[in-house]
């Protein structure tokens, strides 16, 4: 029925733009279609039609693997037809991503300790701990030998490594959330992700995770906040082998313990608990892995549900001979968080638009897709990516990344957009990522170009280069840069408020004051920094020693 309704919309909406006529009072993907059929919308009023078609009630929030984000996929791949891209999906203009849901059987997990005395305590569920699933079996009961890893970390370039003269075979890794205060806030943020700590163990062997909160954790992420939705369905994508991509192959579960019951693991080891949090909890230090003493059981389930969403994708053929081979990648997330249904069943407004997030930067993209369109074509190939599952942890990124629709090596450069929150006339621009590659110098010179200042990483403790779509690209090697309306001209008390009452709510949709005139300025920003890349007669390459080229590219 939805679907159904969906295709109408999308059938209205193409038929409009072929004769540009229309009757406004109807819908809004019609109003929308209205403006941008005519050809004679200004910039801001096509950014607006974009966003008002996409942050649509009848869009229900554009979950991955729903039809409301289906019909602002068919809404997208229009859009691009429209303007004369190829289609440069697998499909025409999609790539299908398979996406596998997980959703925790709550009455499997179970977990039980057993001393060096022999005697085996149970542990109860959410109350003293809660079990993680794997993505690659529906159930898991593992009974094993348990090491602490310090924060598990292993760091080769800075010398560091917390598994050193430990064996983790068949064993289970118990380490520290997060990483050394010592690093970064970038290296930071990657070598404290679940996933870097996942591979890092079961690279060793590890059959199993067992994660301890600092004291900072425990703060930030109280245990009853931490256990609040247990049912919560985790994702991932499954490869064309049939395989779920998981970051530890070999861990067949995981567990967090709360902080009262992690000195009863510790107990007859070498260290304390005691000890080692406050090691993890110091300044400047980590503290260090030794055996543990007890033995631990663990169990979970989870039921799974595989469902395809797609990517959309198109092509503006480069004009250079040579490069037109290399391809700069443009991208936005088009998905958001759905229906929130405990608000719907409250009797109030349970839609997830997401205008700001990320309505607005999907058509911030189209617009700059447009310019280049309008203009003689860029030197490289530009692909325009709208990608699916981005709340569902940067899963369509990280699709498209691993399987391209074009040569892998052949992609050069990833430009992303994500949530360019447009609330204050911007008068600076933050290019999170610019610094570690020779985007930078394209960039400063297409945002002075712009008449606009760059201002630098304002949450430089966030590690947020790490943490959007364009980081799925940079994990495969490839230079990245995301840009952001700079905090200047009342900018950071606009971004701040819009954080705090809007974000990932119902209320982030078509009723905020949305300064169209300025995104189009960001466009035009935008335009020139892609163009720029396009043109660029060297292949984007990453700094010298830089920390993300020397981890992931290849040469
Ligand atoms: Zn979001």
């Amino acid at each position: 029925m939805m679907m159904r309704s969906s295709v109408l919309l999308v059938g209205g909406y193409l038929a409009l733009s072929a004769c540009g006529n229309v009757d406004a009072q109807i819908d809004p993907a019609a109003t929308a279609a209205a403006a941008i059929a005519s050809g004679e919308a200004t910039v801001a009023a096509r950014i607006e039609a974009d966003v008002v078609y996409l942050a649509d009630d009848a869009r229900e929030g554009r979950e991955a693997g729903t039809s409301g984000y289906e019909s602002a996929a068919q809404y997208v791949a229009a859009r691009l037809a429209t303007m004369g891209l190829e289609p440069a999906g697998d499909d025409g203009w999609f790539q299908q991503v398979p996406l596998r849901a997980a959703t925790p059987v709550l009455e499997a997990a179970a977990i039980s300790m057993t001393g060096a005395d022999g005697v085996t305590t149970m542990l109860a569920h959410l109350d003293d701990f809660r079990v993680f699933p794997s993505l690659d079996a529906t159930s898991f009961d593992i009974t094993a030998p348990t090491v602490f890893v310090g924060f598990g970390v292993h760091a080769p370039d800075a010398g560091h490594d917390d598994y050193e003269g430990l064996d983790l075979n068949g064993k289970v890794a118990v380490y520290f959330q997060g990483a050394p205060d010592f690093f970064d806030s970038e290296q930071r943020a990657h070598y404290g992700s679940g996933s870097s700590k996942s591979k890092e163990a079961a690279a060793r062997g590890a059959v199993g995770t067992i994660s301890l909160m600092t004291t900072e954790r425990q703060t930030r992420t109280p245990w009853a906040q931490f256990i609040s939705n247990p049912s919560r369905v985790s994702m991932t994508w499954v490869g064309p082998d049939g395989q779920a991509d998981i970051s530890g192959p070999g861990l067949k579960g995981s567990a967090t313990l709360h902080p009262d019951k992690a000195a009863m693991l510790f107990e007859g080891a070498a260290g304390s608990y005691a000890e080692a949090l406050a090691e993890a909890d110091a300044e400047g230090v980590a503290p260090k892995g030794f055996d543990l003493a007890a033995t631990v059981s663990i169990a979970g389930g989870v039921s799974f549900e595989d469902v395809d969403s797609p990517n959309v994708a198109g092509m503006i053929p480069g004009a250079d001979p040579a490069l037109k081979a290399e391809y700069v990648v443009l991208s936005a997330h088009l998905d958001h968080t759905g229906i929130n249904q405990s608000l719907v069943e409250e009797g109030k407004d349970g839609l997830n638009n997401g205008a700001m997030d990320n309505a607005l930067g999907v058509a911030t993209m189209l617009e700059v897709a447009s310019r280049l369109m309008e203009g003689a074509p860029p030197s490289r190939s530009v692909i325009v990516l709208a990608v699916t599952a981005e709340e569902k942890g940067l899963l369509g990124a990280d699709y498209f990344a691993h399987f391209p629709t074009v040569a892998k090596e052949a992609i050069v450069a990833n430009v992303n957009l994500d949530m360019p929150v447009m609330l204050h006339s911007f008068s600076d621009v933050i290019a999170f990522g610019a610094e570690h590659s020779s985007l930078g110098p394209i960039t400063n010179a297409a945002v002075a170009e712009a008449g606009l200042a760059l201002a630098p990483d304002p949450f430089p403790h966030l590690g947020v280069f790490t943490r959007s779509d364009h980081y799925r690209f940079v994990e495969q090697g490839v230079p990245a840069v995301y840009l952001f309306p700079g905090f200047a001209n009342g900018g950071e008390e606009k971004f701040g408020s819009f954080m705090a009452e809007h974000y990932h709510k119902p209320s982030d949709d078509l009723s905020l004051p949305i300064l169209y005139e300025d995104a189009a300025r960001f466009a035009d920003v935008n335009y020139h920094i892609a163009l720029d890349i396009a043109q660029s007669p060297v292949r984007p390459h990453w700094n010298e020693g830089d920390f993300f080229g020397d981890l992931f590219a290849d040469d």
